[in-house]
């Protein structure tokens, strides 16, 4: 989630200054996985100060003091990077501007590919069936 929103920083910044492209480095799979890393970390240090203020004997906290530190920081990389790295893919596939390849090649095929309509209500779809899954799975 960190992740996205520092990605989309790039869109506010541009749109307030009313400059075209809206999504540039940031919006490329270099740019978005450095970026997704960086949220990793980001994050990686909220949790661990967070713990500190959960109360003595709260769930969260046993099981956050009971994982080692290098374990929940790949978490965290991991999913800085996946959110960055998908942030660029599910932009790719409805803006024309980007350039997902940069630096090693511009132009952005997958522009158009699906309609935005359709988009929409496929990650839609698929959020519902992650809420039903992680209610399914989920530990008492
Ligand atoms: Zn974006």
């Amino acid at each position: 989630m960190a992740a996205n929103v520092l990605i989309d920083v790039e869109v506010l910044y541009y749109l307030s200054r009313d400059e075209l492209p809206l999504h540039r480095y940031l919006h490329t799979y270099l740019g978005g996985s450095v970026v997704g890393l960086i949220a990793g970390l980001i994050m990686w240090g909220v949790v661990l100060i967070v713990v500190r203020w959960m109360p003595a004997g709260s769930r969260w906290k046993t099981r956050l003091s009971q994982t080692p530190k290098t374990r929940l920081l790949n978490q965290s990389l991991l999913a800085g990077l996946i959110g960055g790295v998908s942030h660029v893919f599910l932009d790719s596939l409805m803006h024309d501007d980007m350039h997902p390849f940069w630096p090693f090649t511009t132009g952005n095929t997958l522009a158009g590919i699906i309609s935005v309509p359709a988009l929409h209500i496929g990650l839609g779809l698929l959020g519902l069936f992650a809420m039903i899954l992680w209610l399914l799975l989920r530990e008492p």
